[in-house]
């Protein structure tokens, strides 16, 4: 069983010196256990926050120990009866290439049809980032017909189902992404309204300019994954009370600045600001998935995967999603 291990704590900017590859055996099952030979492991930004021994929502990454991450893999054996060789399931797998699970411990596992979704879908659009989108969106912003919706890192795991489902309800979907070409498949592919290029906007007065003419009647809702110099130009946008999900400040995560000048706003505007973190929302899971899949498995809802070819090219996979690197989710094929 290849497994990589976080080696050491990163200081400011992480690197692959911070993570180390080993082969081990793959351990006896024990009853109740559930042996799952994993296909596809997913990169997430929060990875990079547990890299870190600082409080936080959830406890750090131990060191020495494998990596934490969601896997989704086919069981090869079980000791449990709930679970039969052949099952697709999802679950916290780890950075590496085959997991035991307790099967009997809640939420460990859940079994999942790969047959009319593939499997690779269930880490990204029906998996814990769509979820991710459908409770900020849906829950938290609340969309209204006719508003205006603004999500940033759009053409991301998070972000282009965001702004799918706020045009599947009736609003304008404004994106913000990094390249011609990741806007471009955010207007031409998944549908937005228009997509703003941070990267040709790096002065706040341009991108605001470029808001202005993307978003002419300002902006209602806005679902934060940025954080940062972004995040301060939409505030200064926003409309009397609007909703923001803060959902992630990634631009922040290797230890930049998360300076915002126009907290001001926030009372002049009465707007509502509300922080998540989606597996605190468990009950929201199961209609949030049953929208996400449905609409998957009906080719209304796009994603765009980007997919490392093996464990060992992981770290430099995850080191390239806090860099922008990724064009849709994240991934490491495991078999
Ligand atoms: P993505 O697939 O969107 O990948 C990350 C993207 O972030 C990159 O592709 C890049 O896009 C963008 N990015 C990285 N650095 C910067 C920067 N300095 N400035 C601007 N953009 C940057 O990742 P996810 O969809 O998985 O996650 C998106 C956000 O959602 C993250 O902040 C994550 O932490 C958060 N999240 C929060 C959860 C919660 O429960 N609160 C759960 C899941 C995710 P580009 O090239 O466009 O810059």
């Amino acid at each position: 069983n290849q497994r990589i291990v976080l080696a050491s704590r990163p200081r400011g900017e992480a690197s692959v010196d911070n993570f180390r590859l080993e082969t081990v055996p793959v351990p006896a099952l024990q009853d109740g256990q559930v042996l799952v030979r994993q296909h596809f492991l997913s990169l997430d930004p929060y990875m990079r926050m547990r890299m870190n021994d600082a409080k936080n929502y959830a406890a750090p990454q131990p060191l020495n120990e494998v990596m934490i991450g969601g896997t989704v893999g086919v069981v090869a054996e079980s000791r449990h009866p709930g679970y039969a060789a052949g099952d697709s399931v999802v679950g916290m797998g780890g950075w590496q290439q085959w997991a035991v699970f307790d099967a009997a411990q809640p939420g460990a596992l859940r079994k999942v049809d790969a047959t009319r979704i593939p499997l690779s879908a269930y880490l990204g659009a029906v998996g814990m980032p769509g979820v991710t989108a459908w409770v900020g969106l849906v829950h938290f912003i609340e969309p209204k017909e006719g508003e205006t919706i603004v999500v940033d890192a759009a053409s991301g795991a998070v972000g282009s189902v965001v702004g799918q489902l706020a045009k599947a309800r009736g609003c304008r979907a404004v994106g913000i992404a990094g390249g011609a070409d990741k806007c471009a498949y955010v207007v031409e592919e998944l549908g937005f309204d228009a997509c703003i290029d941070y990267k040709q906007h790096r002065e706040p007065a341009a991108l605001a300019a470029a808001l202005d003419a993307a978003a002419p009647k300002g902006v209602d809702g806005l679902f934060e994954n940025v954080g940062g110099a972004i995040f301060d130009v939409v505030l200064s946008r926003m409309n009397a009370f609007g909703r923001v999900a803060l959902c992630g400040l990634i631009s922040g995560y290797d230890g930049q600045s998360l300076a915002i000048h126009n907290a001001r706003l926030l009372l002049t505007q009465r707007l509502r600001l509300q922080g998540f973190i989606v597996s605190e929302h468990m009950h929201l899971w199961p209609p949030a998935l049953k929208e996400l899949g449905g609409l998957v498995a009906g080719g209304q809802l796009k994603f765009r995967e980007t997919v490392a070819p093996d464990l060992a090219a992981a770290p430099e996979a995850f080191l390239g999603l806090l860099k922008g690197r990724n064009f849709g989710k994240q991934l490491v094929k495991l078999a």
